[in-house]
């Protein structure tokens, strides 16, 4: 006997991955669009007369994230004007087919598309990157640059806030990483739906609730035009374990992402902690726990043939480097750069389109239960061996 919608009593086509409830497509897209609205009013995320720039890469994430908002902002008038702000990292045959992706959602979302370079910022494309450092180390490079040329596009739009498709399962991975690395510091803002408030810049993340099966669900089954290609770049021995622990957590009680999450939020560290203390990098003016923030040394490393100067923990050369840019700017009263927000290592080491985290193959991870729906469990299966990401070490200065 056909299992019946639990919302309408229609026949149910698919069950949700986040509450085990059968459903059919119709209840299902007001399942997932009603509890992203709840997310977005219950906490504040958007004023009315708000310019919001979405971070969009032209991947599943982003592309779901700019649709859904479209459609909440009309449904409920929220009053926020919309544009999609995408990074070109300069990725022949990667980055360019992708961009043509988001192309074609502006003129299908009817939504403005500023696009920014890497090439322009640090006349550097990550091609010419890669040809300098080889195949390690690329997307700590790459990372680093992302994270503040989506802020430098979002300045340049003179838009008020920043919202990128940073879902549950990323949040719940980056409280693990946080935990298994000690970093208390990051672990106490990780699981924040907005960041960088102290900044220019805040940053929000609307899908923080959202389980990552519901967005590939909910893509598929509205048909939305993304790109699942992987990076040419991607690191091939990179295992996501923190991610994969977490699907492993999941398929035995579903809850998990979220109650990870919960208890990301609910940690509290004693006041007596030291805590890295945010200035501003002396070079650029990009917020920075040192003098000169990580895409500075990492881009005079580049400049000066050596590349190897920003990479890893520390390192003696890198130090004196950094000290010596730090010096020359503090004589140079010049500088008329812009103050930029930071952005939280969730969202550095995911705006790379959802590509950078290779996963074994493990179809019980994409058992989404869609019987009769066979095309979704395919789409996952892709996805799923698609998405890579750098480590957080790769990202972290
Ligand atoms: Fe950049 Fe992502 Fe490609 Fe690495 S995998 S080079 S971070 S786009
Ligand atoms: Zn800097």
């Amino acid at each position: 006997m056909p299992v019946k919608c639990s919302s309408c009593k229609k026949a149910a086509i698919l069950k949700r991955p986040k509450t085990g409830d059968a459903l059919c497509k119709e209840c299902f897209f007001s399942a997932f669009e009603e509890e992203v609205h709840h997310t977005i009013t219950s906490a504040g995320l958007f004023t009315p007369g708000e310019t919001i720039a979405v971070g969009a890469s032209g991947g599943k994430d982003s592309t779901v994230l700019a649709y859904v908002l479209k459609l909440l902002n009309q449904r409920y008038n929220y009053n926020v004007q919309l544009i999609l702000l995408s990074v070109d990292e300069g990725i022949t045959g990667y980055r360019d087919d992708s961009l043509e992706t988001v192309k074609r959602n502006q003129q299908q979302y009817d939504l403005p598309l500023k696009i920014v370079s890497y090439e322009e910022l640090y006349g550097w494309t990550m091609d010419a990157i890669v040809k300098q450092i080889g195949l390690k180390n690329n997307c700590t490079f790459c990372g680093v640059f992302r994270r503040q040329a989506l802020d430098r596009g979002a300045m340049i739009l003179k838009v008020d806030k920043i919202v990128t498709g940073h879902n549950a399962d990323d949040i719940a991975e980056t409280v693990i990483m946080n935990v298994l690395r000690g970093d208390i510091a990051r672990l106490r803002r990780c699981t924040a739906i907005t960041t960088g408030m102290d900044g220019a810049l805040p940053r929000c993340k609307p899908f923080k609730y959202t389980y990552e099966k519901e967005i590939v669900m909910y893509a598929y089954f509205k048909k939305l035009d993304y790109f699942s290609t992987e990076c040419i770049y991607s690191p091939n021995a990179y295992r996501g374990f923190a991610r994969a622990f977490i699907k492993d957590l999941e398929k035995i009680r579903p809850s998990a992402i979220i109650d990870i999450i919960h208890s990301g939020e609910s940690l509290s560290v004693k006041k007596e902690v030291r805590m890295p203390v945010q200035g501003l990098c002396s070079r650029c003016g990009y917020m920075s726990s040192n003098p000169v923030c990580k895409a500075c040394v990492l881009l005079e490393g580049l400049n000066r043939g050596l590349p190897r100067l920003g990479i890893g923990k520390e390192h003696k050369e890198r130090r004196k480097l950094a000290d010596k840019l730090a010096r020359e700017e503090s004589e140079s009263t010049s500088s008329s750069a812009a103050v930029l927000g930071e952005m939280d290592d969730v969202t550095a080491q995911k705006s790379c389109g959802g590509s950078c985290s290779r996963q074994p193959v493990d179809s019980t991870t994409t058992d989404l239960k869609v019987s009769g729906v066979a095309g979704c469990e395919e789409e996952v299966k892709k996805l799923q061996l698609d998405r890579r990401k750098p480590t957080v070490d790769d990202i972290d200065f």
